[in-house]
């Protein structure tokens, strides 16, 4: 007999409010949750640990602009045997109880919302279109679906009748005390300095860059302390983890650096 496998660690989380007995209770009540925040803010990160936290299975799926909604349920494929049918990770959630987890939802198809809304309301119900089987959720399934304000345009907004079927959370990046701690824990490296990556993070953050299409996130300062550990001197690892992450610009990668240059 094969001996279990052994459960994976816990995923280090680093609560930053109520969104942890929020999200317990949403999953409690059987409702879904939505997650607001800039990129790298710790969203994908909060998901894995409560999925680990509440035992449950997670399928994550990284929405983009041509994902429909038979990426999500499923497909007919055909092979040796003939024609069959493959489940697709939505539909997977559902049968086994777990979560399913939609990074940057709003990227998806506009279909897609068709095969979300009836999960997502009283019904949680899926219906599989080309299996004409219909699914209803058991308790422990969850629809966690995130996506960042700041990316949005008018096209591409979630829609008002979509929102309100989810309990919402806004995310936003730490504190500088509890954003040091995280560096600290997800790169080895010692508190102090995490939290001079963290100053520096925060004054790039200040800065109103036109060309900064993305603010500077925990990722990032998680990336350039992780250099810095393994040997990489703080300039060169500020340059190649931090400011050239954040432009293609060489005039605003060196303004970027002028701000490092004050902090290292
Ligand atoms: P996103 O919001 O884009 O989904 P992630 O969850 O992938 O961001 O976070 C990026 C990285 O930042 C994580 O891999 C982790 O190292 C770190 N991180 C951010 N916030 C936290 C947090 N609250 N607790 C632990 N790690 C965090």
């Amino acid at each position: 007999m094969n001996a279990p496998a052994p459960l994976a660690p816990l995923p280090f989380y680093q609560p930053l409010g109520n969104e942890v007995a929020l999200f317990t209770q949403a999953w409690e009540q059987g409702m879904p949750v939505l997650i607001k925040g800039p990129t790298g803010c710790g969203k994908t990160r909060f998901v894995q640990h409560m999925a680990r936290r509440l035992g449950l299975p997670l399928y994550t799926v990284a929405c983009h602009d041509d994902l429909s909604a038979a990426d999500l349920v499923g497909r007919h494929l055909i092979g040796a045997e003939g024609t069959w049918w493959q489940d697709g990770p939505l539909t997977r959630a559902v049968r086994e109880g777990g979560i399913c987890y939609l990074d940057e939802v709003v990227e998806a198809r506009q279909d897609t919302a068709v095969v979300l809304h009836p999960l997502a309301d009283d019904r949680r119900e899926l219906f599989i279109e080309r299996t004409g089987e219909s699914l209803r959720a058991p308790p422990g399934f969850m629809l966690v679906v995130s996506y960042n304000p700041g990316y949005q345009n008018l096209l591409k907004g979630m829609k008002p009748s979509t929102r309100q079927r989810f309990v919402a959370l806004r995310f936003d990046y730490p504190a500088a005390e509890e954003e040091a701690r995280i560096v600290a824990n997800e790169a080895g490296v010692e508190l102090g300095l995490a939290l001079r990556l963290v100053q520096l993070g925060q004054a790039l953050r200040r800065l109103e860059q036109q060309d900064l299409e993305e603010v500077c996130s925990t990722r990032l300062l998680v990336f350039a302390a992780r250099l810095i550990r393994g040997g990489v001197a703080p300039r060169e690892a500020c340059l190649a983890g931090l400011a050239e992450p954040l432009s293609d610009d060489a005039r605003t990668v060196a303004a970027l650096m002028d701000v490092v240059d004050v902090h290292f």
